[in-house]
């Protein structure tokens, strides 16, 4: 049996497994507290021109503030912000292909930027090595952990016999994702808890190339949405002019992912309901069948560390549906939460781990419900006139009670407050939002002495 670490935390290694998103971040948060950093990575260096590929599950990705705050923490922001095109809002594709803007925010600068997964990763990726503390071990897939030994075991992809090997290590951190090797290993020597909730609901990522020259063939700045009730199609830009296209839909029904087996019928779904796309999608029917069909779930886990040895973060602890936006976003704000949690340098890990579950859980649980509400919102409410009257009126309230009363959305993207507490007061806002337009049908209807009544009365200044 190894021997235990005696060494006082300031000086010890970490060895995280998964160089994705997270564990890019965090090698870089925690390289600057002055450690030394192993991070292996399943896949290859996807800085190499042979292994490039898209470095995950989805191509590009909403960014916004809390993601946004922690890369400014770590001082990449600046790098960051030539790849970015900024999304002012939603546009909306109604089925007779007329489009409506709905925005974001109430401000200027309330709008979510749409990011390369694959490029960000690459800029966190060379940001952490460049620390001179970082070193990344590609091609070994981590399989399991000795913790009486203190060793991770892996298979490396270079070993044409695929034989497991094993690499010490003195404190262990998992950032491998929402199948994280670490997790079942924690949950396994800890009898822990595993929820794993299916959303029934799949996707697929479809393309919509750029037009002559790199030219946008639709609204470049815009996040836009086919809502049509039970699911929905998105597309969000790329800087090459072209846009990713994600097609939700559930597993088994009518119309259904399992329904679709041939390219008439995709075709067919698409003439039906968004017969608009069609025109802008030339490769529709190769993407459909060449593409994998995504698989969508909430995951929530407990605990999420072991002793002193091992903790998870990131979408290994909390994977969540993607229709906030924030899987990404809450997984950066780990890496700043845990940061937060190492200001003493005599607390033992064991108490780091423990108090960075016990504030981040409820937060990111409160995240994971959020986002499940949001597929509702965008797949379908989106269309009704009373979610318009509900903006509209939001924002209003925003005006006449700054700090007070936060739309919940901006509360969530464009703000840090706490999720637990954006979902808090989002509740209480909902209810006075309903209350206000219960008999109202447009905003000059509506009692805004009773709003300030409400407001005054329900919700404190945010602090
Ligand atoms: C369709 C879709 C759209 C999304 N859109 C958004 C969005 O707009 N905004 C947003 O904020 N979030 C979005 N997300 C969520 C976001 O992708 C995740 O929350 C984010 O990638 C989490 O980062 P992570 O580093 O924790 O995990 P990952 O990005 O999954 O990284 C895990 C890394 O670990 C590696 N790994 C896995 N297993 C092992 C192993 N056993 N050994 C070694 N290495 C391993 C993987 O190769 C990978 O590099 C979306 C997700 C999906 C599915």
């Amino acid at each position: 049996m190894r021997a235990r670490r005696e060494t006082p935390r300031e000086t010890g290694e970490i060895t995280l497994v998964g160089a994705g998103l997270a564990g890019s971040l965090l090698a870089i948060f925690l390289a600057r507290r002055g450690y030394r950093l192993t991070l292996i990575e399943r896949r290859l260096d996807p800085r190499k021109p042979s292994t490039a590929t898209a470095a995950g599950r989805s191509i590009n990705l909403a960014l916004a503030n809390r993601g946004i705050a922690a890369l400014e923490e770590v001082g990449v922001m600046e790098s960051v912000r030539s790849e970015l095109i900024p999304m002012a809002g939603r546009m909306l594709h109604d089925e007779e292909g007329r489009l409506r803007l709905i925005p974001y925010g109430n401000k200027p600068h309330e709008v979510i930027y749409s990011v390369s997964r694959a490029g960000l990763n690459t800029l966190l990726l060379n940001a952490a090595e460049s620390t001179g503390r970082v070193s990344i071990r590609f091609g070994e897939t981590v399989c399991g952990v000795d913790f009486a030994d203190r060793q991770v075991r892996f298979v490396s992809a270079e070993d044409p016999e695929r034989q497991t090997q094993a690499t010490p290590y003195d404190v262990l951190i998992g950032t491998d994702g929402s199948a994280s090797a670490v997790r079942a290993a924690i949950l396994e020597r800890t009898g822990g808890r595993l929820d794993e909730e299916p959303l029934g609901h799949g996707y697929k990522e479809l393309s919509i190339p750029a037009g002559d020259g790199g030219r946008f063939r639709m609204e470049k700045n815009a996040l836009h949405i086919w809502p049509r009730g039970e699911y929905m199609l998105i597309a969000l830009p790329n800087v090459d002019g072209s846009f990713t296209v994600t097609l939700f839909l559930p597993n088994q029904g009518d119309e259904s992912f399992q329904a679709l087996t041939t390219t008439e019928a995709v075709y067919a779904l698409f003439e039906r309901r968004f017969a608009d796309a069609i025109p802008l999608m030339p490769r529709l029917g190769e993407d459909f069948f060449e593409n994998p069909t995504g698989h969508l779930e909430t995951i929530r886990c407990e605990p999420w560390s072991f002793e002193d040895h091992a903790l998870v973060l990131g979408d290994a602890a909390h994977a969540i549906v993607p229709f906030h936006g924030q899987g990404m976003n809450a997984a950066f704000e780990d890496c700043s939460a845990f940061d937060q949690c190492l200001g003493d340098p005599d607390r033992p890990w064991n108490e780091v781990f423990s108090e960075f579950e016990r504030r981040r859980r409820p937060n990111t649980d409160a995240i994971a419900d959020m986002a499940l509400e949001n597929y509702i919102e965008m797949r379908s409410t989106v269309r009704e006139p009373k979610f318009q009257l509900k903006k509209d009126l939001s924002f209003r309230l925003e005006e006449r009670h700054p700090g007070r009363f936060i739309p919940r959305y901006s509360m969530v993207m464009f703000h840090t407050i706490p999720y637990g507490e954006a979902k808090r007061r989002g509740a209480i806002q909902e209810e006075i939002l309903e209350e206000l337009t219960s008999r109202a049908a447009s905003l000059d209807e509506v009692d805004l002495v009773r709003a300030d009544r409400l407001i005054a009365k329900r919700l404190e200044t945010i602090r």
